[in-house]
């Protein structure tokens, strides 16, 4: 489920994600609500080639009732942030979320009304009637319906300096209105070609680490975003939410760059992490 919010404590902005998940925390950290599968991932990414590209996890902490996932605050130290938050992937949802939509069906009536809010022609006779769809349906809906199944990824949100969200990207569907989306997003920081190349060489460093990564081979890396931020200085992208990364089975691999079809657990990050170094080159060269 996709809330957005505009909590503006200190630099600290959530962009994406739900509500209630996070707590800021003194000293530059941020506080994720525990999960089991999203902390086992941080541990093992401290001691992964992708680290640089990870903010650092501290362990975990208690705070009332809740055990929080201790992270890098990556807005720390940034003045007025211009962030954006793209989920990789060609699709959101796990091949066992698909497996339990077809032996439990578990009908979401809260899916359903998202749904024919967006598009009242969404969905089938049947699910019309029963006035609920799966969840795993509600999710593959939306990524056919914006870039993600087409190009690998799909932009949540942008926030600007001045602290305006925009969040109507769910459409997008071209390379090209990609780009568009980009240079909106660096406008402010166009005259600072360093700026721009920064994100373009910081992404062609995380591509060369991936490809060394042993935790990226053996992993569905699904819903996890590629979080962009930079301010009047500085630029940098980094991975975060691994709340949906399953290990995959003892000598099972993926390779990340090749389409989805049900049981080979390929994500597509790839098709998603090249579809944005195109888009950002055509933006610098604009
Ligand atoms: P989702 O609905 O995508 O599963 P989630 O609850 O798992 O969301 P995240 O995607 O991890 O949450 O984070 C949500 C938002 O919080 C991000 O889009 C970003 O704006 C902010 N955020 C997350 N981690 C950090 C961090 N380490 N430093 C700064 N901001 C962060
Ligand atoms: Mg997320
Ligand atoms: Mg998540």
């Amino acid at each position: 489920m996709m809330h957005w919010s505009l909590k503006r404590q200190s630099s600290w902005v959530q962009l994406a994600g739900h509500q209630g998940n996070f707590q800021v925390s003194k000293g530059g950290e941020v506080l994720k609500l525990y999960s089991e599968l999203e902390a086992k991932c941080l541990d093992s990414l401290m001691r992964d080639p992708l680290r640089p590209f990870v903010p650092q996890y501290y362990g975990l902490v208690t705070r009332g009732e809740h055990c929080y996932i201790r992270l890098e605050d990556l807005l720390n130290g940034l003045r007025r942030p211009v962030i954006m938050d793209c989920k990789m992937g060609v699709r959101t949802f796990q091949e066992e979320e698909l497996v339990k939509a077809r032996t439990k069906p578990n009908l979401r009536s809260d899916m359903y009304q998202k749904m024919v809010k967006v598009d009242p022609s969404a969905p089938t006779a049947e699910e019309h009637e029963q006035k609920g769809v799966t969840k795993w349906r509600y999710l593959q809906w939306r990524d056919t319906t914006s870039s993600t199944s087409t190009l690998g990824f799909r932009i949540e949100g942008i926030m600007m300096e001045d602290g305006s969200v925009q969040r109507d990207f769910r459409k997008i569907h071209s390379l090209t209105q990609v780009t568009e989306a980009l240079l909106y997003f660096t406008r402010n920081i166009r005259v600072h070609v360093c700026s721009q190349n920064a994100y373009h060489s910081r992404l062609v460093d995380l591509k060369d680490a991936l490809r060394s990564s042993e935790f990226f081979r053996k992993h569905e890396v699904i819903g996890s975003s590629l979080l962009f931020v930079h301010d009047h200085s500085k630029a940098s992208v980094w991975m975060i939410d691994f709340g949906k990364t399953m290990p995959l089975p003892d000598s099972k691999e993926v390779q990340h760059g090749v389409p989805w079809v049900e049981g080979n657990r390929e994500d597509g990050y790839l098709i998603g992490l090249t579809s944005i170094l195109t888009a950002l080159s055509q933006a610098i060269s604009l």
